[in-house]
């Protein structure tokens, strides 16, 4: 539920590009090019984000990034993604967004064995005005699998509020909302998320855990969390893991699901946020399983795919059981 596909391209996949481009001057080795997703601070991490972006620069890219993302979401047993795409990110290099759109959709029809549906991620740091003309743009290829909008960017300096109308326009053209707050800002904004943007869905929401009031009413109102523990560690939203609130959303009982966010960056698999949270916060397998099948309901899903996907893993998962059961009878 949160992926950015140009934050998820496997690091080899990301390689290639660089070199087709004829390479960066920082960047002599592949070890290099690990080593350069290492941050200070936030706005590093945004430094980062924007240098890696000048890489994707034709429509073939992004076909060749969506199908290497998609592979890599069906190696690590994923079945369905929401993925987040920036589309006007790319205008910069004469790119326009329904042919980026096309291509995104094309790459990852080639991967047919995992379902993937799109968030256009409309970009803080343009402003209402610009991403507005982004809505229309995406309304009128949105057959192509798009499912929602959101906000991305630098939340810190950009607040939600001047992009309320865009938000409304969006959910009269039919496009389910989400919204990256409290990561990078406090609570105030992920307040403003809900009350004056309405999203449906909360990105992040990791310091919503500084107000009590805000947690109650997330938890009366169910609004979905999609949580990235691993990432705000690595930006830097909190210092220690043990300090990540997982408990605490699950004491109020609002629902979420764990993510990888942008995984290129940050080195992450989800099977890695999962086992994160088993060490740090002594969750057993069968809670982990719970986290999985609830993330399920968080979903912009229909309820028939919904049931199916559930029933789909909880076959899974009781199978995972019994061959645990029968490997420890054979120990025996
Ligand atoms: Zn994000």
């Amino acid at each position: 539920m949160h992926l950015h596909l140009e934050g998820a391209i496997p690091l080899r996949s990301l390689w290639e590009l660089i070199q087709k481009y004829g390479g960066d001057p920082d960047i002599d080795s592949f070890r290099d090019l690990k080593k350069k997703f290492v941050y200070q601070d936030f706005d590093h991490f945004i430094e980062t984000w924007i240098w890696k972006n000048q890489f994707l620069r034709e429509y073939e890219d992004f076909k060749f990034i969506a199908e290497h993302v998609a592979r890599n979401l069906l190696y690590q047993n994923i079945r369905y993604a929401e993925v987040f795409a920036s589309p006007s990110s790319f205008q910069q290099y004469g790119l326009k967004t329904q042919d980026i759109i096309f291509a995104i959709h094309e790459g990852f029809m080639r991967v047919k064995e995992i379902k993937i549906r799109l968030i256009i991620d409309l970009v803080r740091n343009y402003g209402p005005e610009q991403e507005m003309k982004t809505l229309s743009e995406i309304n009128e290829v949105k057959q192509f699998d798009i499912i929602g909008i959101g906000i991305g960017g630098s939340e810190n300096l950009y607040p939600p509020e001047p992009f309320s109308r865009l938000y409304e326009k969006a959910r009269a053209l039919g496009f389910k909302t989400t919204a990256h707050a409290g990561e990078a800002a406090g609570p105030e904004s992920i307040r403003s998320a809900l009350f004056t943007l309405k999203a449906d869905r909360i990105g992040h929401a990791t310091r919503s855990a500084e107000d009590v009031r805000l947690l109650e009413y997330m938890s009366e109102n169910h609004i979905p969390l999609e949580l990235c523990p691993l990432s705000n560690l690595k930006t830097g939203v909190i210092t220690d893991y043990k300090d990540y609130p997982i408990r605490t959303f699950i004491d109020y009982g609002i629902p979420f699901s764990i993510n990888t966010d942008d995984p290129m960056m940050f080195g992450n698999s989800l099977a890695e946020e999962y086992e994160m949270l088993e060490r740090n916060f002594d969750f057993s397998k069968q809670d982990i399983a719970g986290f999985i099948l609830n993330s399920i309901q968080t979903t912009w899903l229909s309820e028939d795919e919904k049931s199916y996907l559930t029933k789909q893993f909880q076959d899974e998962i009781l199978l995972l059981i019994d061959n645990q059961k029968s490997d420890r009878h054979k120990e025996e």
